[in-house]
């Protein structure tokens, strides 16, 4: 461990154990504790779950980008207006106003520790625009991580979902059943399959969802991106990350 990195990991624990105390944002205070994380990963993955995980654990914020499309919305923002005005007519948001959200959200003062992003970049253009706004905010490189599990695997945790349909809340009936069979825990209504969740409908995102963040992943490179099995339980697929996540800051 060089003088550095222990100093860093110094701050962290400080960070961790006066934030644990008082509940308050510190990050401003430790600026040189800056983790950029990226976490890529198929539908059904478990990606939602390990993003509250890790932003928890690193005390940074977890955007996804449609999170942010809504809260753009919602503000009535420029950026906004003109993303709705696109969606209304059945166009795709090009990158230029997916990355001006990014560039916004990102400025916040909430970011100043780091953030996670989760759903951006989703093209190589984005990525490279994303590599040109860390620099010129003289922000560190983000920490890629890859969460990896075979299709068929994901096939048989998405066709066991169910969600609610008055509070959204997603169950699986393989790994988070609800405590009444059908049923939601926090409202009691009946649980559903939605009509995204039948197979044929997966297989086809899936294999949308390997073209389009292959050459993303190939873009960072093999020594940027770190892979973890996304197959296992996710409080081990958190330890996982949390491991490459530490190991990173060293
Ligand atoms: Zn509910």
């Amino acid at each position: 461990m060089t003088a550095e990195s222990k100093r860093k990991a110094t701050n962290r624990s400080q960070f961790i154990a006066i934030d644990a105390v008082h509940r308050q944002p510190l990050a401003c205070k430790f600026p040189e504790v800056i983790l950029i994380l990226l976490l890529f990963g198929p539908p059904g993955c478990g990606k939602g779950t390990q993003a509250v995980f890790l932003a928890e654990r690193f005390h940074i914020p977890a955007i996804s980008t449609g999170e942010m499309f809504r809260a753009e919305r919602q503000a009535g923002t420029e950026l906004g207006k003109r993303a709705s005005s696109i969606m209304a007519q059945g166009g795709l948001v090009g990158d230029d106003i997916v990355n001006a959200m990014v560039a916004s959200r990102i400025s916040r003062p909430d970011c100043a520790g780091g953030f996670l992003l989760d759903g951006y970049p989703r093209t190589v253009q984005q990525a490279i625009e994303f590599s040109a706004l860390l620099q010129q905010k003289g922000l560190p490189n983000p920490l890629v991580i890859h969460l990896d599990v075979p299709d068929d695997l994901l096939v048989a945790r998405l066709t066991a979902r169910r969600q609610c349909p008055q509070c959204k809340r997603i169950y699986n009936l393989l790994s988070q059943p609800p405590k009444v069979a059908g049923q939601c825990d926090d409202d009691g209504a009946a649980l559903i399959a939605r009509e995204d969740d039948q197979e044929a409908v997966i297989r086809q995102r899936l294999r949308a969802y390997h073209e389009l963040t292959g050459p993303i992943l190939q873009w960072y490179g093999a020594s940027a991106v770190h892979s973890v099995d996304g197959g296992m339980p996710p409080d081990q697929v958190a330890r996982a990350i949390a491991l490459v996540v530490e190991a990173a800051e060293r």
